[in-house]
Formats: structure tokens, C-alpha cells, sequence
């Protein structure tokens, strides 16, 4: 099945149940204050779970752009790195509001991937909320495991804390406990050896969760009390390449048809070739990753800039940047010319990305030139670092300013010394690094929420690139 072909399923699947099918949301949010980027698919529909307002349609479905980077949802480090978070994802999702609840959403979740997807049942496994002794004293999820124990056979029902069954919008509001579905993509051989139920929710990449069905049935007062709601919503999201993972028969949802095109394009722009070495094939499912996040900002309207969510999508940018400077050896713009490719992939379903081509060709590019410009200066700054050191020592406050100031990379500056004999003072770096992290944390946003209030703060600002040339006083 395509990727194209699994998302009609999805939306064909429950406008069969009577679901309205409805747009994604914009990825970058301009008119909540509370947050920058959508993070799940539920953020559109916050007003109706909040009762201030109400939905025409009380059954809802889609698939939502998603971003990842900030906030109480930061995946950014592991993208890359493992081979099933992303910054960008769409996010499938079926929505009640005030109409089914959980019998309807458990059976067809588990109808659409068992008869739709066809999924062998034996590869997935359920989780419940096992309640908790703290000030709430809630009680398991009786209902939910009473549900899924006239689907699968017990063993395959695995009891969650809070932690990763229960959800809350925030210290006030709508909250209840979910159940997520994980499959086991692992060879025979391997589930022979340990049972995939317990491996589930250890973060192994090919145990993976992929559809998070919420109950919301509390409201948690002010005062910090929980109250039956009236009205019970149901709200689930479902990582959409992850599925595609598993309908493909891949165990990463790089080797699916989503990324594919992208990282062979990296591949005959760079002459390097993926599932070589894992340095490149970090740089490479990076830069796969992060061309669709800036890609889908900018077509929504948000240009990469010195604040806000423009530093965010500026950041990302960069990171990609010296991923392929670093490990692909690339010194000229090269990341731009992806967009056509990700267009062909997904124009279709956000034609956006069709429309807005060139404009997102052209400030890429621009980007890139920027900062590879950048990065080369840093190279000269490095070189009068290690003139004037002495001994084989480089201090780590000096590689903290070229990191912080000139957004120089530090893995790079560790990387370079090395090659000219040279060490850096790590434990300097790290105090500079934390000493700085202190500074802005006690300014910037709170982030154990899905929705934060965001603080203006100067500090937080790249100045960076902008006063490169006026202020060279790094040595
Ligand atoms: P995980 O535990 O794998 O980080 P999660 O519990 O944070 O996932 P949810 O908030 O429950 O994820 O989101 C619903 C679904 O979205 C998940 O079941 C997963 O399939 C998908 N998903 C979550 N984060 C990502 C991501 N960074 N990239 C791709 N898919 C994701
Ligand atoms: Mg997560
Ligand atoms: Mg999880
Ligand atoms: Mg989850």
C-alpha cells in the first residue's frame, strides 16, 4: 500500500462512520499565545473539549500537520538519531464530541488495523491506565481493559501509569486516561527471544506505539480536584509514518516511500549512500526530516527569522545545514533543491506545498548560502583560536562563544581541533553551556504543558549572524 493510499483508507474509513472530514489546522499557529506550533491534532479543536464552544459535527476526522521541537513535545534530539520520531509528522485522528466514546473508538481502531490495514493481530499490543495513588486516587481503567479484553487475549493488555496513560491539556481543563496501540515489527527470531509486551513503551524502535486513543472524561477544577464531565470526548492520533512503516513491511520510517525519494535525491546530490556508515545516515534522515518542517512552515507562511517561531524553524534549518557540511561534506546549497521532490511526494494532500514551491526554494537556498557563509568564517576563527592557545588546550569558554555567538557547531569545532592535534576543554564548555541555559531558563517558557506561555526574552534571540562582521572580538 502507498502512503498516498493508507491516508484515503484512514479518512474513507471513518467518513464511512459518519465523520466529517476536515482540513488540517495551519503547523504554526498565529492567533494562541499559548503556543507556537500545532503538536497534535487535537489543538484545533481545544475550544470544544474546553465547552467554549461547540462543534456543527460531533464526529470528526483528519490528518494534521504536526511539529515537535518545543514545548512539553521536544523530540528534536532523537530526530535522526532513531528511525520513528520526526519534527514534522501528520497525525490521523478521529474525534467525538459529546457523541461515541470508548467502546466505538477501541473497535474501530482496532477494526481499521486488523481488517483495513490488515495488521496481524498477533503483532500488537494494548496499554490501559492501571490508576494511581496519589492525590487524584483514580481507579483503573475498568471499562477500557473489560473492551479490549473481548479483543485480544490478556497477555497482550500492558497496565500504564500516569505517565503514558493519562492525559492532560494542562493543570485546569479536560483530562482522562487513554489506551495506545504498539506494534511489534521484530523478526521471529527476535520475538522468540523476549516477549514484545516487555518492550513496550521502552522506547524500542521497532516496539513502537502508533495510535494514542484518549478518554476524556474528568475536568480538573482550579483547585486542583477532579470532576466527572458531563459530556465525554473522544480524541485519538495516530503517527501516520509509522503506520506506513508497518504497512510497508520496513523497520524505519525512513524506508518508507515518504522519505525514500528524498534521501536517494541526498544521496546523488552529495554522492554518498545511505545504510553505510551511521554518521551519514543520521546526516542524511536529518536533513530528509527537517527539509519537511521548514518546507511546510514556510508554506505557512512562517519565514525563518531572529525570533519566535521563525528562530525555531531557523534553527531547524541550520541543523540540517551542518549535518551535511559535517558529514557530507557539502559547501554549497543543496537542501532547496529537495522541495520539489517533497512537493511531488505530498502536494497532493497539502497542496500548499505545490502553490508555495518556489517561494520555499528561494528562502531556503537563501538560508543555506547564509549560513554555510557562516560556518566558513567560523573556520577562520577557529584557526586564530588554536594561534593563540597555548599548549594543546582550547578553552572551552572561547569554543562556547563561537558556538553561542557565531552558531558555530561545537561537535565541529571538537572535530577540527582534533584533526590539528589540538583538544578542547569540554568541562569549560559544558559550565559556559549551563551557566548560559540558567540564564534563559528562568526567562523562557514553561514547558510541561501542551500549552505554555511563551515569555518574551531578548536573550533568546540569535544575534549571531547578523553582527558577524561588525563584531569579531572572539580572541
Ligand atoms: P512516543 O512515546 O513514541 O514519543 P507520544 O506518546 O509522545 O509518542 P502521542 O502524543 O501519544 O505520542 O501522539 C500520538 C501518536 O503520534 C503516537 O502514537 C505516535 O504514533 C505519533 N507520534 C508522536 N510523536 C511523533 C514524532 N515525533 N514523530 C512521528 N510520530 C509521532
Ligand atoms: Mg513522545
Ligand atoms: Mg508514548
Ligand atoms: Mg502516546
Amino acid at each position: 500500500m502507498t502512503s498516498k493510499e493508507i491516508r484515503t483508507h484512514f479518512l474513507d474509513f471513518f467518513r464511512d462512520k459518519n465523520h466529517k472530514i476536515v482540513p488540517s489546522a495551519p503547523m504554526v499557529i498565529k492567533d494562541d499565545p499559548t503556543l507556537m506550533f500545532t503538536n497534535a491534532g487535537m489543538n484545533q479543536f481545544k475550544e470544544f473539549f474546553l465547552g467554549s464552544s461547540s462543534s456543527k459535527n460531533p464526529r470528526v476526522a483528519d490528518t494534521q500537520k504536526c511539529l515537535r521541537v518545543s514545548g512539553k513535545h521536544n523530540d528534536l534530539e532523537e530526530v535522526g538519531k532513531d528511525t520513528y520520531h520526526h519534527t514534522m509528522f501528520e497525525m490521523l485522528g478521529n474525534w467525538s464530541f459529546g457523541d461515541y466514546f470508548k467502546k466505538e473508538a477501541i473497535h474501530w481502531a482496532w477494526e481499521f488495523l486488523t481488517k483495513v490495514c490488515k495488521i496481524d493481530p498477533n503483532n500488537l499490543y494494548v496499554s490501559v491506565f492501571e490508576g494511581s495513588d496519589d492525590a487524584d486516587q483514580l481507579e483503573m481503567d475498568k471499562e477500557a481493559y473489560e473492551l479490549w479484553k473481548d479483543i485480544v487475549p490478556e497477555d497482550r493488555i500492558i497496565m500504564g501509569d500516569k505517565k503514558d496513560n493519562f492525559w492532560e491539556m494542562g493543570d485546569q481543563g479536560p483530562c482522562g486516561p487513554c489506551s495506545e496501540i504498539h506494534v511489534d515489527i521484530r523478526s521471529a527470531a527476535e520475538k522468540q527471544k523476549t516477549p514484545g509486551a516487555e518492550l513496550v513503551n521502552k522506547d524500542h524502535p521497532l516496539v513502537v506505539e502508533i495510535w494514542n486513543l484518549v478518554f476524556i472524561q474528568y475536568n480538573r477544577r482550579a483547585n486542583g480536584q477532579l470532576e466527572p464531565l458531563p459530556e465525554k470526548h473522544i480524541d485519538t492520533g495516530m503517527g501516520f509514518e509509522r503506520l506506513c512503516m508497518v504497512l510497508q513491511g520496513v523497520q524505519s520510517n525512513y524506508d518508507t516511500d515518504i522519505f525514500t525519494p528524498l534521501i536517494r535525491e541526498v544521496e546523488t546530490i552529495t554522492n554518498s549512500e545511505y545504510g553505510k556508515s551511521e554518521k551519514t545516515d543520521i546526516a542524511i534522515r536529518v536533513i530528509a526530516d527537517h527539509i519537511r518542517a521548514v518546507a511546510f512552515a514556510i508554506a505557512d507562511g512562517q519565514l525563518p527569522s531572529n525570533t519566535g517561531a521563525g528562530y525555531v524553524i531557523r534553527r531547524i534549518l541550520r541543523r540540517a545545514i551542518r549535518y551535511g557540511f559535517t558529514f557530507l561534506g557539502t559547501n554549497e546549497p543543496f537542501i532547496f533543491l529537495l522541495v520539489k521532490v517533497l512537493a511531488d511526494i505530498m502536494g497532493e494532500a497539502f497542496p500548499e506545498l505545490k502553490e508555495q514551491k518556489t517561494l520555499i526554494e528561494n528562502v531556503v537556498r537563501e538560508e543555506e548560502h547564509s549560513f554555510l557563509k557562516t560556518l566558513e568564517q567560523g573556520l577562520v576563527l577557529l584557526d586564530t583560536v588554536v594561534s593563540t592557545t597555548k599548549g594543546k588546550t582550547v578553552d572551552g569558554q572561547k569554543a562556547f562563544e563561537l558556538y553561542d555567538t557565531y552558531g558555530f557547531p561545537i561537535d565541529l569545532t571538537a572535530l577540527i581541533l582534533e584533526e590539528k592535534g589540538f583538544q578542547l576543554d569540554e568541562e569549560g564548555f559544558q559550565k559556559a553551556m549551563q551557566a548560559q541555559k540558567d540564564r534563559s531558563k528562568a526567562a523562557s517558557e514553561v514547558s510541561k504543558e501542551d500549552w505554555t506561555h511563551l515569555v518574551e526574552d531578548a536573550e533568546q534571540e540569535f544575534v549571531g549572524y547578523d553582527t558577524l562582521e561588525a563584531d569579531v572580538k572572539l580572541v
